[in-house]
């Protein structure tokens, strides 16, 4: 039986922050000059994260996403991805990364078993990108793409967060540029999440005006059937092009959200606006048997009844969901803490 929260939404989805370290500084993430990092001994071993895995597939868990922070920066991730990728009952192990470093590590992370990859891209203009993540690494995550496909890595997806007055006007040019190398592009809505601390409504270009502008230049777009729980709607261009629009913002999914989120630390969250976690590292380290942590975990996911981007909806006033000076008081509130 899977374990299910009030709702009846299942227990199935761990998304994995390895890290809290990010070599870009998005805007819509990582705006400010300085960030408290996670202490170095509090992040979990391969072993730890291994063991907690194990413990979270025997409760229903068969989705698993690497993310951070930027995962490539934790050091040996293949051997991560090498002790994960073989359990039995995991049906999907997939990595969430700014491409930068998959330059060196596409080959690695295919011949270690990683099934799938997502890579973030915003813009393909050298000079936005520098302005967008302050960092000049367009070319660097070109050729990660690249190099990923190359590797092997079929059902390749880019993300691109689109900001009104920032990048929607490569909406078009960043299809286009998917189409051409047969990945997925999905269209991620800004969203109001901790760390996103220049965020405003104003700024977002809703998933209704995305459609209409990319109809204006493609032709008719027809809606895909739904894919459960899956957070993209997707979309079908006149010529077969598929692409997504996670509108997390204007029309979030929470009704179907399986999804949990466990830091680097250990601290495992239910929702990516809650703003407490349950801490699991605490116990695996004072020696709680496999027992004891489902029995922590288990409870937990029952009671659970988050569904904060719904809720942020019904704001009359939406402002970021946290100022700067929180954030720095508890880094777990922050997107790249988090794992998006
Ligand atoms: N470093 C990796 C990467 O760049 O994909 C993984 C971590 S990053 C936090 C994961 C995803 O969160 C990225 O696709 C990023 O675009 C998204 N993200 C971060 N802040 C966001 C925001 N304010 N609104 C929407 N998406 C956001």
């Amino acid at each position: 039986m899977p374990v299910t929260d009030v709702d009846g939404r299942p227990l199935r989805n761990l998304r994995l922050s390895v890290t809290d370290r990010c070599n870009l500084r998005c805007q819509y993430c990582m705006p400010e000059e300085d960030y408290v990092w996670l202490p170095r001994h509090d992040l979990l071993h391969f072993e730890e994260i291994s063991r907690l895995v194990d413990v979270f597939i025997g409760l229903g868990v068969d989705k698993l996403r690497l993310t951070g922070g930027e995962p490539l920066l934790r050091r040996d991730l293949p051997a991560l991805v090498r002790m994960l990728a073989d359990k039995p009952g995991l049906r999907d192990l997939a990595l969430t990364t700014n491409g930068i470093l998959l330059g060196d590590l596409a080959p690695e992370l295919r011949a270690a078993g990683l099934h799938r990859l997502t890579v973030s891209i915003d813009t393909l203009r050298p000079e936005r990108f520098k302005q967008l993540t302050r960092r000049d690494e367009l070319p660097r995550t070109l050729a990660g793409i690249e190099a990923g496909i190359a590797a092997g890595f079929t059902g390749l997806k880019l993300d691109m967060v689109v900001m009104r007055g920032s990048n929607d006007d490569e909406i078009v040019p960043l299809l286009d540029h998917a189409r051409a190398l047969g990945a997925e592009l999905r269209f991620i809505e800004y969203m109001d999440v901790g760390g996103a601390t220049h965020w405003s409504m104003e700024r977002v270009v809703p998933r209704a005006e995305i459609l209409e502008r990319l109809a204006r230049h493609y032709g008719p777009i027809e809606e895909l059937p739904e894919e459960g729980s899956a957070p993209a709607d997707r979309f079908r261009l006149p010529d077969g092009t598929v692409f997504g629009i996670i509108a997390s913002t204007t029309e979030p999914f929470c009704h179907a959200c399986d999804r949990s989120r466990l830091t680097a630390d250990g601290q495992w969250y239910l929702c990516l606006y809650a703003p407490r976690g349950t801490d699991l590292r605490g116990p695996l380290r004072a020696g709680a048997s496999d027992e004891q942590l489902a029995d922590l975990i288990v409870p937990t996911w029952r009671q659970r009844r988050d569904r904060g981007a719904e809720q942020r909806l019904h704001l009359r006033q939406r402002a970021p969901l946290f100022a700067a000076e929180e954030l720095k008081k508890d880094p777990h509130l922050e997107m790249h803490t988090r794992g998006g």
